[in-house]
């Protein structure tokens, strides 16, 4: 599993989207997610499945510190009387001790947002988090960020059919992780014909030249959500194939 390397923290470059993997079903999907080799999950406050993620981690019978966890504070709760609570009720929820990387899920407003930055060290300082960050922040958001706390990550919405040529190469001169979510774009990807006819010439499926296209981008981690045991497969079996530089430049064009 190819890690992506940011200072001293290596993080497994593909990882879980789990927003809407709930229930007994979703809790199924997540350990066989982790059986399959994924080491990297994500999750949310707002996706009410922290508790499946967590029982799907211990269960797995891998030592924590094996397993990235990611998870995100709502932005009503960027406030001094929720955000500690809320962190705390993420803690309860995963049991599994701490967070791995905690973001703001969007950006609230300036002054909120600010709060919610101090918060986030206090939580590196309580043990509670190893690592912070944010998601959906504008490149002026997100240099705010920075100038108030060791940001990590900005989670931003990345597939063929979004630019986010600027976010991408700030994340990589910045030592930024860049998370991709909504990777396949819902699965709209499997119905591009260019990635289809891609997909032929190297005997993978168009979700696997999308997940392919991410990993040869510096500090980019795609993050498919996928309930379906064939999909999990397919969505780690993308290390064995180099796209060309023209294909890359192709699906890049695939968002103007
Ligand atoms: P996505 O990962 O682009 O697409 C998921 C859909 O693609 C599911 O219907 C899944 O089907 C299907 N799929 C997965 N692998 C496939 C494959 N190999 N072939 C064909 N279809 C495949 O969309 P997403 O769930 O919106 O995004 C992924 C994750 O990003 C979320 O789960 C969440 O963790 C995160 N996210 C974050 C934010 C944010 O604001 N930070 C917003 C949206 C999403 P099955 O489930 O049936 O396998």
């Amino acid at each position: 599993m190819k890690l992506i390397q940011i200072g001293k923290e290596q993080v497994p470059a593909i990882g879980l989207g789990t927003y809407q993997l709930t229930g007994k079903e979703g809790e199924l999907a997540i350990s066989n997610a982790i059986r399959i080799g994924y080491r990297h999950l994500d999750t949310a406050q707002f996706y009410r499945n922290e508790e499946i993620v967590g029982n799907a981690v211990r269960k797995s019978g891998k030592e924590r510190k094996e397993i990235f966890i990611t998870t995100k504070i709502w932005p009503s709760d960027f406030t001094k009387r929720n955000f500690i609570p809320k962190v705390e009720q993420s803690l309860r929820e995963l049991n599994a001790g701490y967070i791995d990387l905690l973001l703001l899920h969007w950006p609230g407003n300036d002054s909120s947002n600010d709060l919610a930055c101090e918060l986030l060290n206090d939580c590196i300082q309580k043990g509670y988090t190893r690592l912070v960050g944010v998601s959906n922040f504008s490149m002026a958001q997100l240099k705010r960020a920075q100038s108030l706390m060791p940001v990590f990550c900005n989670q931003v919405e990345y597939n063929p059919y979004t630019n986010q040529q600027e976010m991408v190469e700030y994340g990589s001169e910045n030592n930024l992780l860049i998370t991709a979510y909504t990777p396949l774009a819902r699965g709209k990807v499997n119905k591009d014909a260019a990635l289809i006819s891609m997909g032929e010439k190297y005997g993978k499926s168009p979700a696997q030249i999308a997940l392919r296209w991410f990993l040869q981008q510096k500090n980019v981690s795609p993050i498919p959500k996928a309930g379906n045991e064939k999909h999990l497969k397919e969505n780690m079996d993308v290390e064995d194939f180099k796209l060309t530089e023209e294909d890359m430049k192709t699906i890049f064009n695939l968002c103007i």
